[in-house]
């Protein structure tokens, strides 16, 4: 299988040569690239832009591993699959709970910092959905920073790897059998590597993160645009479990036409006794769980959803007023302070928060190893759906899914490496040239998309809502074929990449979710609220058809 599509650019204008090309930078990409090291192969890790850029660094609750006295990777493993409402690989999320202790251990080798007692042992708190306590954290609630520090310490120092920053990836480049021999990218530099290149590799690893960006309500920083996803589907490999979007119920609002990231209001809020109240100030959560405002993420956030649709409203409010301003400042000093710098006072006035995509369950389908559907491409983190979280991710284990299958990528490439079966690749020029251009949606296209998704295809999705969202993101796809045809196309760049890319994963999730005629895990059909198991205890797998449109079909069962 060689690549179908690929997005309109200039043809490169430079090359370069590693052994393993990887994508991304956050707890996976560097992960894979240390790793990889060991074996003796040379690693050259490409990024978006800078090292630290990515959801790795807004980590913030913790890494959940079976650490603790009493607790045990099967009990890990069982409070993973409840989570997963039924669509767990159960095989992976086995070697996720078995071999995550060994993995955080060794990122402690690496140089994380992890909290500890005064007895010197890491510090396990507990979060939703564990029956143990079993997440360790840094630096209180900035996990994710820490690990990010110590990864980007540690890549930095080995001579072997190279770093490209500010190098957005394009497409995949194969060889004339159809195995990965590189990859197509725009480097923003100075000097030889200026603009469209191209980097010669062995095997090619995707680690892009999540796709929150589909979406204008996200806590996902601004590269999360879902290019691994979208590279991945022109290059002909499987996608799946796209529909399964984990929403956070309480980002902070901070405006009608906000864009991007959107700070977390963390649960230790409602934790510690804040109200969710409408604008009437009226407490919606009681009576609708026993546990009100404490109840599961989901449902939290489908109430929320609700309301604001019942009131025409785009957000409601967390009240923690009557905490005051020492429980404040102590408790809370950074929430506090976030908060204080958008022009809210949480001491005097309720905190305004609505709904935002937070974690992509599904993604570029692999195997144990990593691999995916396409020869010498392979995936991890949160771009990657190993199987691990099937509809619904258990609180913390992304972090640990990232190291254990990063870990996984490069004993599987130090395999093929010793075996002789990772020989340098040619890339087949011709194949490169065939494969189909595909027509850019102007920059502001963008804002367009997440809207449509938003309304369409957020919390709350129905046949119609998603039809709408459907229809919306046809035209801009048709918008891009016509400019081509009258000879004005939307000039090739970095904003114009990113929204072709968030067009095709968009369309995507709401094919995918359209067609899931169920409510499963965070998935929430207001025309399907059960559960059903007889039809679609089973998965979607999602590829490009010569079209270039994405098609789902239903895995057999
Ligand atoms: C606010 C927040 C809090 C969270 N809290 C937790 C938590 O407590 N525990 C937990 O387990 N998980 C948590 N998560 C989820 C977790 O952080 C992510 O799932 C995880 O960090 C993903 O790691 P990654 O390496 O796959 O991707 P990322 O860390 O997102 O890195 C992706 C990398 O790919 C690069 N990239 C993307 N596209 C391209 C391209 N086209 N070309 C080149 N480079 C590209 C980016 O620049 C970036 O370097 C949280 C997420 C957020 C947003």
């Amino acid at each position: 299988m060689s690549v179908t599509h690929r997005l309109t650019a200039p043809a490169p204008g430079w090359t370069a040569a590693t052994d393993v090309v990887v994508v991304g930078s956050g707890v996976a990409g560097l992960t894979v690239a240390l790793n990889v090291r060991k074996a003796g192969l040379r690693a050259m890790v490409v990024t978006k832009a800078v090292l630290d850029e990515g959801s790795t660094r807004w980590a913030q609750g913790g890494i959940a591993a079976a650490l603790g006295e009493g607790d045990t990777p099967e009990q890990h493993l069982d409070d993973t699959l409840v989570a997963g409402a039924g669509l767990c690989d159960e095989e992976a999320v086995r070697t996720l709970v078995t071999e995550g202790p060994d993995a955080v251990r060794r990122l402690i080798a690496t140089g994380a910092l992890f909290d500890r007692g005064e007895d010197g042992e890491i510090l396990l708190t507990r979060e939703g959905g564990h029956h143990r306590r079993r997440i360790a954290h840094a630096g209180g609630d900035a996990t994710g920073a820490e690990i990010s520090r110590a990864l980007v310490a540690a890549v930095r120092t080995d001579p072997g790897i190279e770093l490209i920053e500010h190098a957005l990836v394009l497409d995949l480049l194969t060889d004339t059998e159809g195995h990965a021999a590189g990859l197509t990218l725009h480097v923003m530099g100075e000097g030889q590597r200026d603009g469209v290149g191209a980097v010669r590799a062995r095997a090619v690893v995707l680690a892009t993160g999540g796709m929150g960006q589909v979406f204008s309500a996200t806590t996902n920083p601004a590269v999360s645009t879902g290019d691994g996803v979208a590279l991945a589907l022109r290059a002909g490999a499987a996608v799946t479990d796209l529909e399964f979007v984990q929403f956070h119920p309480t980002p902070l609002w901070v405006g009608p036409d906000a864009e991007g990231q959107l700070p977390l209001i963390s649960e230790a809020v409602r934790g510690e006794g804040a109200h969710l109240v409408d604008a009437d100030g009226v407490r919606f959560m009681v009576g609708q769980h026993e546990l009100a405002e404490l109840a599961p993420r989901d449902i939290v956030a489908k109430a929320i959803t609700r309301r604001m649709q019942e009131q025409g409203a785009d957000h409601m409010f967390l009240d923690g007023r009557h905490f005051g301003a020492e429980m404040w400042e102590h408790r809370f000093p950074t929430i506090l302070a976030t908060c204080r710098a958008h022009g809210i006072d949480p001491v005097t006035a309720p905190i305004p928060i609505a709904p935002a995509a937070h974690y992509a369950s599904g993604g570029v389908r692999t195997d144990p190893r990593g691999r995916t559907s396409v020869p010498g491409l392979y995936a991890c983190g949160e771009v990657a759906c190993t199987g691990v979280h099937g509809a619904n991710r258990l609180a913390s284990n992304s972090l640990l899914e990232g190291l254990v299958f990063a870990e996984r990528i490069a004993a599987d490439l130090a395999g093929r490496h010793a075996a002789g079966e990772l020989p340098e690749r040619t890339v087949d020029v011709a194949a490169a040239r065939a494969a189909r251009p595909v027509p850019l949606p102007p920059s502001e296209a963008r804002a367009e998309i997440q809207r449509l998704m938003s309304r369409g295809a957020g919390v709350l999705r129905s046949a119609a809502s998603m039809a709408g969202a459907a229809a919306g993101l046809a035209l801009i796809a048709e918008q891009a074929h016509s400019h081509v045809a009258e000879e004005k196309p939307a000039d090739p760049r970095v904003e114009t990449w990113e929204a072709a890319n968030l067009l095709l994963v968009a369309t995507a999730l709401v094919a995918a979710a359209a067609q899931r005629e169920e409510t499963r895990g965070c998935h929430w059909r207001e025309d399907f609220p059960e559960r059903d198991d007889a039809h679609w205890r089973r998965h979607l797998i999602t590829t490009l058809a010569a079209s270039g449109d994405p098609v789902s079909t239903p895995e057999e069962q």
